[in-house]
């Protein structure tokens, strides 16, 4: 039965339908992207009116472009000071996926023309001084495993006032496995530093009963996106 908190899909066929910030809406066209995913199509709209969403689409279906357009919009579109960072915070569950992340993004970022930076943390037993140096470049966006951001968080390598004051945004990708993985004591950790108007989003290929609690612990009032169409 339809989850009574799921919005319809709205009619949306094109990006530009998205009113993406243009510089955006240009990076799609430039990377071969005809009309976005049905989960793009869901989610973007919804994001961009800032809802806290949950989205569950199967693996391939265009997640990370869904919450990587919201991300960058909302950064594009901000009146914080630029060097104010990070101003969104995206947590996988490994670190290839970290650079796969980072990948899409940048190839994004590439053809939108803009200045805006995305940077992963160095991988577990990596020398302070490599996240010190990674950090030193204000990254607008940061991508990490919950283990590595926690860690940044413990070593007082980011301070907690600085994440307050710049913190827009938090996704939490591959949800499922996030927990499965072990992250769940650094996602509690992590979860008492995010600033109370910070919007989120939550997305996952399967939604287990632990996802759940996750939704609990960081979200307010989400609103859920369910995709199970070939297009995804
Ligand atoms: P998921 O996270 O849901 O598993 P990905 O975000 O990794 O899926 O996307 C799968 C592939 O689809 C990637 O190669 C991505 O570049 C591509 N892709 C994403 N959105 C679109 C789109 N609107 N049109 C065409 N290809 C897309
Ligand atoms: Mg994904």
């Amino acid at each position: 039965m339809a989850d009574p908190t799921e919005t319809a899909p709205s009619e949306v066929a094109s990006f530009e339908d998205l009113s993406l910030n243009p510089c955006l809406s240009r990076a799609v066209s430039k990377l071969g992207y005809e009309r976005p995913t049905s989960v793009q199509m869901q989610c973007i709209p919804l994001a961009l009116e800032g809802k806290d969403v949950v989205a569950r689409a199967r693996t391939g279906s265009g997640k990370t472009a869904a919450y990587l357009l919201p991300v960058f919009h909302k950064i594009l579109e901000s009146t914080v000071p630029r060097g104010t960072f990070p101003r969104a915070l995206i947590l996988v569950p490994t670190r290839e996926l970290c650079q796969q992340v980072r990948d899409e993004a940048v190839k994004i970022l590439n053809g939108s023309g803009g200045t805006l930076r995305v940077e992963q943390l160095p991988p577990t037993g990596s020398k302070p001084a490599e996240t010190r140096a990674v950090l030193g470049v204000r990254p607008d966006v940061l991508v990490a495993t919950p283990g590595r951001f926690a860690t940044c968080l413990k070593d007082k390598l980011l301070q907690p006032d600085s994440l307050q004051k710049a913190l827009q945004m938090l996704v939490l990708d591959e949800a499922d496995l996030l927990l499965s993985f072990g992250y769940e004591k650094d996602l509690n950790l992590i979860a008492t530093q995010v600033p109370p108007g910070c919007q989120v989003m939550l997305l996952s290929a399967t939604m287990p009963e632990n996802v759940e609690r996750l939704k609990q612990l960081v979200l307010h009032d989400p609103v859920v996106v369910e995709v199970d169409d070939e297009d995804g």
